[in-house]
């Protein structure tokens, strides 16, 4: 399916609402039903039917669809937050006793979910270095029941061969998830590698305003089902038909927004390449990534999330710098409009060795507008 079609027609059904180009927010709780028996037909099949919009609302199910064949997947769920697909996904594939292999350096409330909360209910967790396919062999043992993966890896950009570790879990049983946030659909499409749960924070590209929190898991139409009846109706972590409606909105700028961000990253990072006060840079299309043929083979389009550390080692200069760039406001989250920046330093201790990195977002600006920018306050570095 075309992703334009996907956007802009799929599952519209405008001539059930005067044909308005802009869906409807079905604001609404729950829904009636004409007969008993209509009702109690709905009530065993909640997953297909309307009844309470903890489980279905057509404005949240609009999107579903739009986001589960962006996706290439056969059904999506969305939920109230990037951390509770991360959540849902992980909790409906392992039980007491099992056993859990992820790539290190996941996103931090992922990370906590796996050290903190999993181990109270018997569930353990190795974190390996995600870049070798060897690791994955060696860590794998019978109780691993899920290979939990995030390619690239935020701040320092690493990815994983989605190919050789689905490949290797489906010949072992063992499930795959992956966090696709920093990619999106558009980029990356890991159930063509043969990946079976992508989560998203919908928070970030796909989204991309800054005003909503949401997340997106998508699978099997199986997978999905089960998780619905389970996870999803009992931690009721439930996207609002507001926060939907706005993510609909969303979608339609989705692959201009993606391309404009895309395009000034790398003019920005020419600039940066060649400038003296940098010391190095992380991002996966770096023509230096000894990953590059992997990443030019997973990867359709370079994204608008970078790192760099820079040469002047002093953390006061760098928290001056940080606070002196007029086109980048200091916050967590990213892919929005607005042009981020987050300094390691304000993480970790002075000493740490990672201490004078910056993480880099590239919002909407013009990319000249932000170099100007850059190269003023880099100057004075
Ligand atoms: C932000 C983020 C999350 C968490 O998503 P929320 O929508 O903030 O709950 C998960 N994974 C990655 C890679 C993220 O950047």
């Amino acid at each position: 399916m075309n992703d334009s079609y996907i956007i802009n027609q799929l599952a519209e059904n405008r001539e059930q609402y005067f044909h308005a180009v802009a869906p409807p927010i079905i604001q609404t709780s729950n829904f009636a039903y004409p007969t008993v028996d209509e009702f109690a037909y709905a009530v065993t099949h909640e997953k297909d039917e309307h009844i309470y919009t903890r489980g279905n609302n057509p404005t949240v199910n609009m999107l579903c669809q739009k986001m589960a064949a962006l996706e290439g997947a056969e059904d999506c769920l969305m939920v109230g937050s990037g951390a509770a697909a991360i959540t849902n996904a992980i909790m409906s594939q392992v039980s007491m006793g099992d056993h859990i292999v992820s790539v290190k350096n996941v996103y931090s409330w992922a990370t906590r979910l796996m050290t903190n909360t999993l181990p109270r209910f018997g569930i353990t967790t190795t974190f390996i270095d995600g870049t070798d396919i060897n690791n994955f062999v060696e860590t794998i043992s019978d109780k691993t029941r899920l290979i939990y993966l995030e390619s690239p890896i935020s701040w320092t950009f690493e990815i994983q061969d989605l190919e050789k570790i689905a490949e290797l879990a489906r010949k072992k049983g063992i499930i795959t998830i992956i966090d696709n946030s920093y990619c999106t659909a558009l980029c990356q499409k890991p159930i063509e590698f043969g990946i079976d749960i992508i989560i998203y924070s919908a928070t970030k590209y796909y989204n991309g305003h800054s005003d909503i929190v949401a997340g997106a898991i998508c699978g099997s139409k199986e997978k999905m089902t089960q998780i619905f009846y389970n996870e999803y109706m009992t931690f009721g972590n439930i996207l609002s038909p507001q926060n939907a409606w706005l993510m609909l909105r969303s979608l339609r700028t989705l692959p201009i927004r993606l391309k404009q961000s895309s395009e000034s990253t790398l003019k920005i990072l020419d600039f940066l390449r060649k400038s003296p006060k940098i010391d190095k840079i992380w991002y996966p299309f770096e023509e230096s990534n000894p990953q590059i043929d992997l990443v030019n083979k997973q990867m359709k389009m370079p994204m608008g999330m970078f790192t760099v550390s820079l040469k002047n080692k002093d953390i006061s200069s760098i928290k001056k710098f940080c606070e002196s760039l007029q086109s980048f406001l200091i916050a967590v989250s990213w892919g929005g409009h607005e042009s981020l920046i987050m300094p390691k330093c304000a993480f970790v201790s002075e000493t740490d060795p990672q201490a004078s990195m910056i993480r880099f977002y590239i919002g909407l600006e013009e990319a000249d507008y932000i170099i100007e920018d850059l190269e003023k306050n880099l100057f004075l570095l």
